[in-house]
């Protein structure tokens, strides 16, 4: 086990925004590497592309489809902030097929259903920023963002008051939803609908 009070890396995926965090003092966590893609390759270094080959405590992977996946974000607005990503590298949401399409609704319905159970989120801020001029901070992969809300957001999972680093606090909070995420919906037999 790790030692109180000693930053741990965390590999993970999120887009560094202006804000400050209270768990600031962790930086160290971010030591990997900002996150954003670089290189030749459109996918060289993306990190939505990356977090799905680590394992889900690495990674903070809470759930895995067959076409999308559900992962805690780095940066989070709000604790329990869950991102929803297809495992293709895509940047627009009409360039979903139907089947990814109908993955990140149900994903995003199962986030919901997880943090109800696990946190008693009060209520969500869900949407996709498509694009960088619309506040994308890789805006090359696309990723729904499910941020839970609380009366006042001042009543976080009790792992909150926990005298815990960064890191340690994301990867309690990821096996919380993880255990709280929702067997998938029963499938439409063969032939009901058109892939
Ligand atoms: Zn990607």
């Amino acid at each position: 086990m790790t030692e109180p009070g000693v930053p741990q890396p965390q590999d993970g995926v999120g887009e560094r925004d202006a804000f400050g965090r209270l768990w600031m003092p962790h930086r160290m966590a971010y030591i990997k590497g900002e996150g954003k893609p670089s290189g030749d390759d459109p996918e060289q270094g993306c990190p939505f592309c990356r977090v799905p080959s680590l394992s889900d405590a690495d990674g903070l992977v809470v759930a895995r489809g067959r076409w999308v996946y559900a992962v805690l974000n780095l940066y989070p607005y709000n604790g329990g902030h869950l991102m929803v990503c297809p495992y293709r590298h895509v940047a627009d949401l009409v360039d979903l097929t139907r089947a990814e399409t109908l993955e990140l609704a149900e994903f995003t319905q199962a986030a919901i259903v997880a943090l109800r159970a696990a946190a008693n989120a009060q209520g969500f801020n869900i949407g996709l920023n498509l694009g960088s001029v619309a506040g994308a901070g890789i805006a090359a992969h696309l990723h729904q963002h499910i941020v839970p809300r609380w009366g006042g957001d001042t009543n976080f999972m009790p792992v909150v008051g926990h005298t815990r680093v960064l890191p340690q606090l994301l990867t309690e909070t990821r096996a919380l939803l993880a255990a709280a995420w929702p067997a998938p919906p029963a499938r439409p037999a063969p032939g009901r609908m058109a892939p």
